[in-house]
């Protein structure tokens, strides 16, 4: 008899189980597929055993008896196939993603927040609330911490570097199960070389991010802003704010030609010391009022946010998250690229790729009315990130990140591929690098000879057989075809 309740308790708590597929969900619709392919679908992950581990032992078991090559998938927002891993094993650290370690910002020092490996920006924004804030964000806090610093995933703000540089301790999983970490205090030029890593040191298994006293974004956004007049304005525009985004799909002919749209972020307080002026409005216009949906927002669920406010800096820096700090649901509408030149050269490369996009269709910008056009590009958006001295980042300088999201629909993909290779190619003379994390060639990962021989070192020490590298990171870290 005891047998059989034991028996029947045992198969009611595995019924209770959620599965992988659940746990990698999370609970925002968009993510069923994510151990077969990323979340916009243009990267299948190949046929390879997918582990969702659910304690640090079972993670340590599947890395150590695992067929290479070994990748960890965060949130698959990726454009690029950086958690491909055919015939080899899958991870999601879905399961690993709690909050381990709290400590509140004080007057005269930093907070700090330690997490897992498998832990988003919204469950760290969650964790925060009002407790205290991180620097930045990127567009959509979805993404895992991990899975972000990897590829130097950035907001925007001349004087803020990516998020990678809120990191002061990272740790990894090697291939035989151990673990090695890093730190600021211990090995302070060892974690700029490891932060951005792509995947290619192990597994991060947990992180430290710096934590700066909670503070609100006031928010100013104006729509149809002469794109001549935005274009005009660069690079110093980004010194009269906080966090800049200037958007178009204005360049060729349409609905939005000639116009662009700019939001203005200020930060109160500011966590630094960086004497920024106060909102001065510019000459074009006034504050976009009306409310409007969320970025990627799926129609069925609709959220709305206020493009002109002030509030609290998680759900007015990112664009996906709603007023409970609950993840909006993301429909996988576009594909992305983007690339960084030095922001000296913010004018001419804008000009630049005005020139090569000026025959191509344009979706209707945001704030058109009347019915939607689609075209082959949505948007190009703007943005500023400071310079940082990660070994393998792709903004070792001040840059401006000119990124566009083109139409996702697969019938246009060519198309889309083409005009990528089009705006690299314009942006070349300008010394142009690419984010890991979106579409180029590879020829546009340009990092400093030395810098790159030192990451690879350290891969070599981490992994001497190379179990964690895929064939895209073989090619564009080792230029191996
Ligand atoms: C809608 C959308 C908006 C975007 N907005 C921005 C933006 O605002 N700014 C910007 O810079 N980029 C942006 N991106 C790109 C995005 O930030 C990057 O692709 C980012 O890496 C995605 O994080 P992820 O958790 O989905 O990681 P994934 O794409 O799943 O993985 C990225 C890399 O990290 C590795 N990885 C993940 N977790 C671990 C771990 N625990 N241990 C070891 N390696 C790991 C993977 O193997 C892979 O190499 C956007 C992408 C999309 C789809």
């Amino acid at each position: 008899m005891i047998a059989l309740i034991l028996l029947c308790t045992a198969t009611r708590a595995l019924a209770l189980q959620p599965s992988d597929a659940a746990w990698v969900q999370r609970g925002t619709p968009g993510y069923e597929k994510l151990l077969e392919k990323n979340w916009v679908g243009n990267v299948e992950f190949g046929s390879a055993k997918a582990i969702v581990p659910a304690s640090l032992e079972e993670l340590e078991s599947a890395v150590r008896g695992a067929r290479a090559p070994v990748r960890v998938v965060g949130r698959g927002h990726s454009f690029t196939p950086v958690a491909e891993c055919a015939g080899g094993t899958l991870l999601s650290l879905a399961r690993l993603n709690r909050v381990l370690d709290f400590r509140a910002p004080m007057a005269d020092r930093l907070g700090s927040i330690t997490i897992e490996g498998g832990c988003t920006y919204t469950e760290v924004i969650q964790h925060l609330g009002e407790r205290g804030a991180l620097r930045n964000l990127p567009s959509c806090p979805q993404f895992t911490v991990a899975g972000a610093i990897a590829t130097g995933t950035h907001g925007s703000g001349i004087h803020i570097q990516n998020l990678a540089a809120d990191v002061s301790m990272l740790e990894f999983m090697l291939p035989n199960g151990t673990t090695v970490s890093y730190d600021r205090e211990r090995t302070p030029e060892l974690i700029e070389g490891v932060r951005v890593h792509l995947g290619c040191l192990g597994v991060v298994t947990k992180l430290t991010l710096d934590v700066v006293p909670y503070f609100e974004v006031a928010a100013y956004r104006y729509d149809d802003v002469p794109l001549e007049t935005a274009i005009e304005s660069l690079p110093d525009v980004f010194k009269t704010c906080d966090s800049l985004s200037i958007w178009t799909s204005g360049f060729g002919t349409g609905p939005g030609a000639g116009l662009a749209w700019m939001t203005y972020r200020h930060f109160h307080p500011h966590w630094s010391s960086h004497a920024v002026p106060k909102h001065v409005p510019p000459a074009f216009g006034t504050p976009q009022l009306a409310k409007m949906e969320r970025y990627l927002t799926d129609p069925a669920d609709p959220k709305f946010f206020s493009p002109t406010t002030r509030g609290p800096w998680s759900t007015t820096l990112a664009l996906t998250i709603d007023d409970e700090l609950e993840e909006t649901s993301m429909k996988a509408l576009d594909l992305q690229s983007e690339f960084f030149v030095p922001l000296e050269h913010a004018q001419d490369a804008v000009r630049a790729v005005a020139e090569v996009a000026s025959g191509w269709s344009f979706s209707s910008p945001h704030s058109s009315v009347g019915t939607p056009v689609k075209g082959i590009v949505d948007a190009f958006e703007f943005r500023c990130v400071k310079g940082d001295g990660s070994w393998i980042s792709p903004h070792p300088v001040d840059s401006l990140g000119v990124h566009t999201s083109f139409n996702a629909d697969p019938a246009l993909l060519e198309e889309a591929k083409d005009a990528v290779a089009a705006i690299e190619a314009a942006l070349r003379p300008f010394g142009v690098r690419a984010h890991w994390g979106k579409l180029s060639s590879a020829a546009a990962h340009q990092i400093e000879t030395s810098k790159l021989e030192r990451f690879r070192a350290l891969c070599d020490a981490h992994d001497p057989d190379g179990v964690f590298r895929n064939e895209h990171v073989r090619r564009v870290l080792w230029g191996k075809d």
